[in-house]
């Protein structure tokens, strides 16, 4: 059985779950890797519906935990007679802060955070993938990469999602000639947790320069996010090291 491993994926709301979901839908088993230990219920409302599913609790930033989870993952596969053949890295941490407030360790944590585990765990399934001569990886960038920053996102956060895009693309070219196609998604303004209280405070206010920008005219959900996953995971062999952006039309480069 296929296995896809989904990091960030605790959150009921989040873009992660809403990932999970589709990809159980298509029958795929899972390996839910995540900080908060939620992902373990996550994992449990999945595997009853005719999918194998195992959450793990791990700090991407900490190899160890990183090594063990990779372990972990692989023995599961192994025991439902599969492979991980699909990777999402999907776990960050947004901030607003701006230019001049940025500390040394606020920007050392969102580089870690949003980089490391991307790639470690690329490291690990992307060169076992390509040993067996397929499978897919999905990075999670960010609009904030493409435009610089936004209200929900100073430029460390830019940064950092930019580095998915290049990371994305040089991993996309070393790992595709044997047959792993690696690309990115980059989400524009999406109703999670992460934005959700900004979002229900602007509605109640009549705020409307969250969504003015939008030519879709609203924020999307983990589900329009999810989608575009789906479709990078499991039906688009042929394309290799791009970004689907799924903004609304919000950024039209
Ligand atoms: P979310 O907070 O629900 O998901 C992020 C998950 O990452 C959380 O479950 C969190 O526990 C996990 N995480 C954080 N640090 C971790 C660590 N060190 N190790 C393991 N897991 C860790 O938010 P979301 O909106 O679903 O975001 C998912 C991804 O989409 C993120 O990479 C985010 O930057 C990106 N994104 C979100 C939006 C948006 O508007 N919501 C827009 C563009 C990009």
């Amino acid at each position: 059985m296929s296995v896809a491993v989904i990091t960030g994926a605790a959150s009921q709301h989040g873009i992660g779950f809403a990932i999970a979901k589709r990809l159980a839908a298509r029958g795929l088993d899972l390996v839910l890797i995540d900080l908060s230990e939620d992902v373990t219920a996550r994992a449990d409302e999945l595997a009853g519906q005719g999918i194998r599913a195992l959450g793990l609790t791990c700090d991407l930033t900490d190899e160890e935990m990183v090594t063990s989870a990779v372990s972990a993952a692989t023995e599961f596969a192994v025991a439902g007679g599969g492979h991980v053949e699909v990777l999402v890295n999907n776990a960050g941490i947004a901030s607003p802060t701006r230019i001049a407030d940025i500390t040394h360790d606020e920007w050392h944590t969102l580089m870690d955070v949003n980089l490391t585990g991307m790639f470690l765990l690329t490291q690990a399934f992307g060169v076992a993938m390509r040993e067996r001569g397929g499978g897919a990886i999905i990075n999670m960038s960010s609009i904030s990469a493409q435009q610089g920053g936004g209200n929900f996102a100073g430029a460390h956060y830019a940064a950092s999602k930019a580095a998915v895009l290049g990371f994305t693309k040089a991993a996309a070219r070393e790992l595709a000639p044997g047959g792993v196609a690696v690309n990115a998604v980059a989400p524009g303004l999406i109703d999670t947790d992460i934005t959700s209280a900004v979002l229900r405070e602007a509605e109640e206010s009549g705020e409307t320069k969250f969504v003015a920008g939008i030519p879709a005219g609203r924020p999307g959900t983990p589900d329009d996010v999810a989608s575009a996953v789906e479709f990078l995971a499991l039906d688009a062999g042929f394309v290799v090291g791009q970004v689907i952006s799924v903004n609304g039309g919000a950024y039209l480069p």
